[in-house]
């Protein structure tokens, strides 16, 4: 049994790329924050470059013979050895078997401590961060251009995913609000809010804290709201640290990855709250995988659809798979996957992942959020449900350019929740909308969402189409019906009736006596009744108005 510490280090002790130039003549080039050669392994003709080896993670690929790994697996295949040969033949004492071989020593990997200098907050730092954001987000509410960039250009529509994310804008204004101090000032610009010249680096930008494992504000993300701008993306300097959306990885065992803050936003939106960015092509950082650690099982990779993107979701492929995470890599139609959304809908998402995984378990809150979840007919109308939604329908009043209807609106209509209860006109445009804002806010939902209801309520109002009533009807006995057709089929019917009447002390009005009296007992032989009455009555005396209600 090979002792686990031991591969550990020369898993993360030698440095790979070294390696493979020293062990088969590779000449590598920089490609991003890797390297890029030739496949240096014999059986693959490698006509353009295709073999990366990132060194951070210390894992090679090839793009075009599909091999990667770590240095063991690299040495297993190249050497063509069983893993404790590679283990023997990578270890600093020797080969496994205790065979010396002259080969050049192994050359040591820098910690990436070394290679980057980590330069944490203070506390002080910290909280001084935690502010900016605070007016950046409160910004937010009061200038609308970074309100209107998200909404228009990226296509979020709920305010609530806005806010999940705690999103800000920068639009200049911080200056004027910062003490004249020069400590503040000092700091700001140790944090890297300032420039030297002590100007905003995030001005004109839309921007999303990165947090830290216990929550404090560690970074921030910029998205400058001018696609014309030369730099767009913008982040603190030093080391990338950080999460978005932390929550994601502690509600479920997978996760949706994708390259951007934005193309999560615009996930998390669409109803999938598993989401989680990394920071670009290469922006899978060690808060990622620390947070990743035994929790999560599968992910997602919904990288943009170009050639970096296709590179980068290998790249983390492997880096997952070295955490013991299943990857699916799921290619796009189009670019990105804020794009997709202009064009798709949740449920064609929801059909992508299951291409890549049959039995992908990821659903959209939204299209839940959109079904219907209760119909039942009441004595005056209907309740219908979509998600945690009820509307009670009642007092449908049909006309041939107004449908005016009771609605209550209520996360238990029957309860004693809070409700909204109004009626209105639902073939008036603007009683929709101006109904769907008051219910907007009662729901804590989209008001897109909630016209969306009201577009179905619509529609069951016109199909509505109220059952008879069932009265339970005394049963007659055989006496009552033999006594009852004895009297239908009394040649004298009217007569007796009339006179019946008389005696009762109704005087006069003798025609309209009998019509009231079939009226009420007979609604089906009202109108043949009326007309004969009145034909009879124009023959024989002046005419006679007879008016009835159906
Ligand atoms: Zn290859």
């Amino acid at each position: 049994m090979i002792e686990q510490e031991r591969i550990e280090h020369i898993k993360a002790g030698i440095d790979l790329k070294t390696y493979i130039e020293q062990t088969t003549g590779a000449s590598f080039k920089k490609n991003g924050k890797g390297y890029v050669c030739r496949c240096p392994f014999p059986d693959h003709e490698d006509k353009t470059p295709s073999f990366i080896v990132t060194p951070q993670e210390n894992l090679f690929h090839c793009f075009g013979c599909n091999r990667g790994g770590d240095i063991i697996q690299f040495d297993r295949m190249y050497f063509n050895l069983d893993f404790k040969e590679a283990v023997g033949r990578l270890s600093p004492s020797g080969s496994a078997t205790g065979q010396a071989d002259n080969r050049s020593p192994l050359p040591v990997k820098k910690k990436p401590s070394d290679l980057q200098k980590t330069t944490a907050l203070t506390v002080k730092e910290r909280k001084l961060l935690a502010r900016v954001h605070a007016y950046y987000q409160h910004t937010l509410t009061e200038d609308p251009a970074g309100m209107d960039y998200l909404k228009n250009q990226r296509g979020i529509h709920d305010n609530q995913s806005v806010t999940d994310f705690s999103a800000g804008y920068a639009n200049g204004t911080l200056l004027n609000i910062l003490p004249e101090d020069d400590e503040i000032i000092k700091s700001l610009k140790t944090i890297g809010i300032l420039n030297n010249k002590g100007k905003e680096i995030f001005y004109n930008c839309v921007v999303f804290p990165l947090y830290d494992i216990n929550g404090s504000i560690v970074n921030l993300y910029g998205r400058n709201i001018d696609d014309n701008c030369n730099i767009k993306h913008l982040y603190l300097p030093g080391k990338r640290t950080g999460l978005v959306n932390r929550q994601a990885a502690r509600r479920s065992q997978t996760l949706i990855l994708t390259e951007s803050i934005i193309d999560a936003l615009t996930l998390y939106d669409q109803g999938f709250k598993n989401v989680m960015p990394i920071y670009g092509v290469n922006g899978l950082i060690d808060d990622h995988l620390f947070f990743f650690n035994r929790k999560i099982k599968e992910a997602y990779l919904v990288f943009d659809a170009d050639d970096a993107g296709r590179r980068a979701a290998a790249s983390v492929s492997l880096q997952l798979k070295e955490k013991e995470i299943l990857p699916y890599i799921v290619e796009l139609p189009v670019k990105d996957v804020n794009i997709y959304f202009n064009r798709h809908t949740p449920e064609e998402f929801e059909t992508l992942l299951k291409q890549v995984n049959p039995k992908a378990l990821e659903q959209s809150d939204k299209i839940n959020n959109r079904k219907q979840s209760l119909y039942q007919e009441t004595d005056q109308g209907f309740i219908v449900g979509y998600g945690d939604r009820q509307y009670q329908i009642k007092g449908i009043q049909r006309g041939d350019t107004q449908l005016k209807t009771t609605i209550k609106a209520s996360a238990d209509v029957q309860g004693n929740l809070p409700f909204e209860l109004t009626t209105i006109d639902l073939y008036s445009s603007r009683s929709r909308i101006w109904f769907a804002k008051l219910c907007a806010d009662l729901f804590k939902a989209s008001e897109e969402l909630i016209r969306e209801d009201i577009g179905k309520l619509l529609t069951h109002v016109e199909n509505y189409n109220p059952k008879e009533k069932k009265t339970d009807t005394p049963k007659a006995t055989q006496e009552e019906i033999n006594l009852a057709m004895k009297f239908l089929k009394n040649p004298d019917m009217i007569e007796e009736l009339l006179s019946d009447l008389i005696t009762m002390g109704v005087i006069g009005e003798l025609i309209n006596k009998v019509v009231c009296y079939l009226a009420a007992t007979s609604r089906k032989l009202l109108k043949p009744v009326s007309v004969l009455i009145q034909s009879r009555s124009s023959a024989a005396n002046p005419p006679c108005k007879t008016r009835y209600y159906p």
